[in-house]
């Protein structure tokens, strides 16, 4: 049997498996471990949610009302929401467009059963590894664009140069920066001139303020070379539920009848409570209780800042994230800093590198704790 040996190309662990097992080796330490690192949210589901996914529970346990597999492009009544809710975002998105997925990560490599081999495939970096990571499994030519410090992590196209597939982030994991309209206009008339497809991931597009927009579609031209992937496991509290949705539109091709026909070999769909609970969030009380959680987590990237201010240590200050991603003090490596923290002060973050070209040199802290543990975690910062 031949294996893969494109597997031989990826660091031997995916960088939060890493995180995982350091922690695991100091779980038994006096200290207790303040884990800033892998971005899992901690405040539990809404009970808005919880109360619509328990009555789902109730309806599937009766003869009556009971259901078996789900429309594997998700059931209406949440692509309905959604629609709805493009429309708030100043977008037409039509049901039909939508999917209802488990998520975003699988998505970031899915997408690419709609499209031949060898892509030459270019990623913003530094970015969340998983996309980078299937077009590597897949053989295709990753090509990275790094951001820095002196254009806000917003690169300009590279104009002279051509790729398949374009992979943008608003706003940007790790670096928090967020694509204003003019930004996301130059990216999608890049696209649109050289018949490249973007593939949005607006997994944290909930953290976005007035002003930015909150979708792709939201820009003329880029339902012609957009896919937009988004995530409730964020804005939800959904990382351990699982839910998210894709949008795939009509006028790009024949890739929104490709992809319901990939659906038809490939997915069974999302479960009906999980469906629900998603869709209990999509009125006025669960939007205001979205926000108050967005508002809670940035809030908590604020504290993180000042301490890394007090500090002396640079860190990019954007109001979009639930992160915060700053500079490695001095000329060692992000991983040995990222140790140094972890055994001086048990706080864990998440070495730059982890986040592919670019990343060296910094660190992410996550904000997606209990207000207790992030004062806890910035007074610990301040004895660094
Ligand atoms: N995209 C980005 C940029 C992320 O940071 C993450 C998760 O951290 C994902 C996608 C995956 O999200 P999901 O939990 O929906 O799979």
């Amino acid at each position: 049997m031949k294996f893969n040996e494109n597997f031989l190309k990826l660091e031997e662990n995916y960088i939060f498996n890493d995180l995982k097992l350091q922690i695991q080796e100091l779980e038994n330490s006096d200290t207790e471990i303040i884990d800033l690192g892998i971005g899992d949210v901690k405040l539990p589901l809404f009970p808005l949610v919880t109360s619509a996914m328990k009555k789902a529970c109730d309806e599937l346990s009766e003869k009556k009302t009971f259901l078996g597999y789900p429309p594997s492009q998700g059931y209406l009544f949440l692509r309905e929401k959604i629609a709805r809710n493009y429309l708030d975002e100043g977008a037409c998105v039509d049901a039909d467009e939508i999917f209802i997925t488990d998520g975003a990560k699988g998505q970031l490599g899915n997408v690419l059963e709609l499209f031949s081999n060898n892509l030459k495939v270019l990623f913003l970096s530094p970015c969340y590894p998983a996309g980078a990571e299937a077009n590597i499994l897949l053989g295709n030519k990753v090509t990275f664009l790094s951001g820095n410090k002196e254009n806000s992590f917003i690169p300009n196209p590279p104009f002279d140069k051509s790729f398949d597939l374009i992979y943008i982030c608003s706003p940007n994991n790790p670096t928090g920066s967020a694509f204003s309209h003019n930004d996301l206009k130059i990216w999608i008339n890049y696209a649109l001139s050289t018949g490249a497809i973007i593939i949005y991931d607006g997994a944290y597009s909930a953290f976005l303020p007035d002003g930015y927009p909150k979708t792709v579609y939201a820009i003329k031209g880029a339902k012609n070379c957009a896919i937009e992937t988004r995530s409730f496991s964020k804005s939800l509290g959904f990382t351990g539920v699982r839910c998210g949705f894709t949008v795939v539109p009509k006028d790009l091709g024949d890739c929104n009848k490709l992809w319901k026909r990939r659906l038809g070999c490939r997915f069974n769909g999302v479960s009906y409570p999980t469906q629900r609970g998603a869709e209990a969030i999509f009125c006025k009380e669960g939007k205001a209780e979205v926000k108050k959680r967005i508002n809670f987590y940035k809030t908590n990237a604020e504290i993180l800042k000042i301490a890394l201010k007090n500090k002396n240590l640079w860190y990019n200050n954007t109001v979009s994230s639930p992160y915060v991603f700053a500079k490695v003090p001095n000329a060692e490596t992000s991983r040995d800093f990222c140790k140094k923290m972890l055994a001086k002060i048990r706080v864990v973050a998440t070495p730059g590198s982890g986040f592919l070209q670019g990343g060296e040199g910094y660190f992410r802290l996550s904000a997606f704790e209990t207000r207790k543990k992030i004062l806890e975690a910035a007074d610990r910062i301040l004895t660094l």
